[in-house]
């Protein structure tokens, strides 16, 4: 104990200053801590103003994901470990200062003068020296790593482009020096700290000192210059107020600078809500068409007001949003900053301090600064959200705001006509009710009527795989592999109707409502133990959304009950021994995680898989989701669309037999881009349950060659 806190190893906190300057320094952290404060309250009296958002369930498990994701930087690190690096470096550097000028706080104002317990000294002291010393060290690596990275390296995440703005129509300079600000403030903090121990350990060289081998290092060099004795206590006494009020100075700036994000986006990461943009929540009965979907800034709730303040401007959402990229207006980064800046005009900071507002309206968010083309060209593909590391929930956010597009009656004119039709048919290709069957009339054998006689499955088939004629095909090639396995199956007929998962993620929910209600009560009318689909789009609303309106089942996508089927010997595959890769459906992967079942499916083929770069919960979206499949193009220039980029993906990975989809959109989307994209002749598109009928040598041609010159009233999808 006594070497632990031997007397001679330490330093004096206040050596050299009088009174009143110890006064002035007590002043001084009471202004910064108040100013901290007073922001901090601006910012929580703006989120107590949202709207309720979800109930805080579990919040043990919540604080554990928050305090688990920070200190692994887990969310962080994901596809860019060198910028994860540097932040990770950066984090542990400064929360190890802070925790070491707490404790020194806490020596000099508590333990000391009211404890009289004096515990910064002998071992104590050395190991908390060299502590500091090393985290000191990590924080200036990790803000070398991110200033290498914002400044030399320049990748396209972080260049502040906007697709949704000509140039000049938009300054972003603001931001570059707020976050060059943030970086040089830090580094600021950690080389007056260095300097500030140099000088130190000039004035009288101590032995033990060595144990902060930097500030040793750099206290040997000023010697070795002549600063020493007095010299060196002139330079260390202006260090110390130069670094005192720089340190006193951050900590009033975090709520109005980036700073912010340290401690809004912990929070925003523990009250994430898990099934966000998956499982979109209903408009309540009894709203007001003023209080459907988000209008004004007023309307966000509380959580998404807590995401705005989140954003740390990373652009890992800018970078792998397929709208982005492929030249639509769209940047979820810039959508989220536009909603901060007006959060701010309207009810934050900014407006408590009377400064001008950033956009026309205070309140308002469409059309200034949200354009709705904007808003008209998200997928719903939820790759932001799934990258994001703080837990911003873009998705949700798009539908509230387009949910008051709808209600507003503002609508591209092909979309308002595609949900007419599925008001009016029950289907998004304006087929009579009774057509939906009709792809069983090609089949050697009956597909049951579920609502007439029990069946182990309930396939509920969805739009395209009904009515498409491609898509037909591969419905019926499903249908036959099932057949053969002797899995007892049965269909709706006319009574199955749109599953509605593209209806609500356009925003019309009234529409969603009564299909949901429709579908969940035919469903329930007939006898069955599971449901399965092809279609993602139905798997997930199913599965996922129905549940709200009393349909709790279990539900599977094909590939999963293919997989069943293979595992227990119902299929026997000869192995096909093609190359292929594999494109995961967004709503299939992201949404739901189903990511191992068609690749076990594949494999069972005797195929040999080729990945993509960007597979599993990185796909990229072919463009068709979120109702874009009903749009007009909405595209700013010449770049490939989505689709046509995933195909030149897989075509750089050099010789392929198939591309294999698991989505009737997929097959719309990716058959076209192939001869788009100028790859026709190159590779060929597959569904998976082609494959495995292929594999199963039974008649493949016969089902083909039916639905070619079957009878489609020659319409093609709406
Ligand atoms: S959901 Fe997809 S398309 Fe929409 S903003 Fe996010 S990444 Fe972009
Ligand atoms: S929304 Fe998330 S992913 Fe996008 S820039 Fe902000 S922090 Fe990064």
């Amino acid at each position: 104990m006594d070497v632990l806190f031997a007397a001679d190893e330490t330093r004096k906190t206040f050596a050299n200053l009088g009174l009143w300057e110890k006064g002035l320094w007590y002043v001084l952290i009471l202004v910064s801590t108040g100013i901290f404060a007073w922001g901090m309250w601006r910012h929580a009296r703006k989120y107590l103003r949202g709207r309720s958002a979800f109930t805080l369930d579990r919040p043990g498990r919540r604080v554990r994901r928050a305090v688990t994701t920070t200190l692994s930087h887990s969310w962080i690190r994901r596809r860019d470990p060198v910028a994860g690096l540097g932040h990770l470096l950066i984090f542990y550097g400064f929360v190890v200062l802070f925790i070491g000028t707490a404790i020194l706080a806490f020596q000099d104002d508590f333990a000391r003068p009211i404890l009289g317990f004096d515990f910064w000294h002998g071992w104590f002291y050395l190991g908390y020296s060299l502590f500091l010393d090393l985290f000191g060290v990590a924080l200036v690596v990790g803000l070398g790593v991110m200033a290498v990275k914002r400044g030399i390296l320049k990748p396209f995440r972080l260049d502040y482009w906007r697709p949704d703005r000509a140039e000049g129509e938009y300054d972003r300079k603001p931001y570059v020096i707020g976050d060059w600000t943030f970086l040089g403030v830090l580094f600021f903090l950690a080389l007056t700290g260095f300097l500030l121990e140099g000088f130190r350990i000039a004035i009288a060289n101590p032995d033990f000192e060595v144990w902060a081998p930097f500030g040793w290092l750099l206290g040997q060099m000023f010697i070795a210059g002549g600063l020493e004795g007095g010299s060196a206590e002139s330079a260390r006494l202006v260090t110390w107020w130069v670094h005192g009020v720089a340190a006193l100075g951050f900590v009033a700036s975090i709520p109005f600078t980036k700073a912010v994000h340290m401690l809004v986006s912990p929070a925003g990461v523990a009250v994430r809500d898990d099934t966000a943009g998956k499982v979109l929540a209903p408009i309540p009965a009894d709203a007001k068409p003023e209080e459907v979907g988000y209008g004004t800034i007023a309307d966000l709730s509380w959580k998404h007001l807590v995401d705005l303040d989140a954003c740390t401007k990373c652009g890992k959402c800018h970078e792998a949003c397929p709208a982005t990229s492929s030249g639509y207006p769209l940047s979820p980064r810039d959508l989220i900053l536009d909603l901060r800046e007006q959060a701010e005009g309207a009810m934050g900071i900014r407006s408590a301090l009377h400064l001008p507002p950033l956009h026309e309206e205070r309140e308002s968010i469409l059309g200034d600064p949200i354009r709705p083309e904007t808003l008209w060209s998200c997928m719903q593909c939820m790759a932001c959200v799934e990258i994001c590391p703080v837990g911003i929930e873009h998705v949700p956010i798009i539908n509230q705001m387009r949910r008051r597009l709808v209600e507003q009656g503002e609508m591209d004119p092909l979309l308002q006509g595609t949900l007419e039709t599925i008001y009016t048919s029950g289907n998004s290709f304006g087929e009579q009710k009774r057509k939906r069957g009709r792809w069983t009339r090609d089949l050697d054998f009956e597909v049951k009527d579920i609502r007439k006689e029990p069946a182990e499955h309930l396939w509920f088939l969805g739009d395209y795989a009904s009515f498409d004629p491609r898509n037909q095909r591969v419905t019926q090639a499903l249908a036959r592999v099932l057949n053969h396995a002797g899995v007892d199956f049965g269909i709706l007929y006319d009574a199955e109707r749109n599953a509605g998962c593209d209806v609500r993620r356009v925003g019309e929910e009234g529409l969603f409502t009564s299909l949901a209600e429709e579908n969940v009560k035919a469903i329930s009318a007939c006898h069955f133990e599971r449901i399965f689909s092809w279609d993602p789009h139905s798997f997930h609303t199913l599965r996922n959304e129905y549940p709200q309106f009393g349909g709790t089942w279990t539900v599977l996508h094909h590939t999963q009950l293919l997989l069943e089927l293979l595992e227990a010997g119902r299929l026997m595959p000869k192995p096909l021994g093609y190359t292929v890769t594999y494109h995961d459906p967004c709503t299939l992967g992201r949404y739901n995680g189903v990511y191992d079942a068609p690749r076990q499916v594949l494999a069972a083929l005797g195929l040999e898989l080729r990945e993509m770069p960007r597979n599993r919960d990185n796909s990229f979206c072919c463009g068709a989701g979120g109702g874009r499949i009903w749009m007009q193009e909405l595209k700013r220039d010449d770049t490939p669309r989505p689709a046509e980029m995933r195909i030149d993906e897989a075509t750089s990975l050099g010789k392929l037999d198939y591309f294999v989809v698991a989505c009737p959109k997929d097959v719309t989307m990716y058959e076209d881009a192939i001869k788009t994209s100028g790859h026709q002749g190159e590779i060929e598109l597959r569904e998976i349950s082609e494959l495995v009928l292929e594999s199963l040598d039974l008649d493949t041609v016969a089902v083909g060659a039916a639905a070619d010159e079957r009878e489609t009233n020659g319409k093609e999808p709406v």
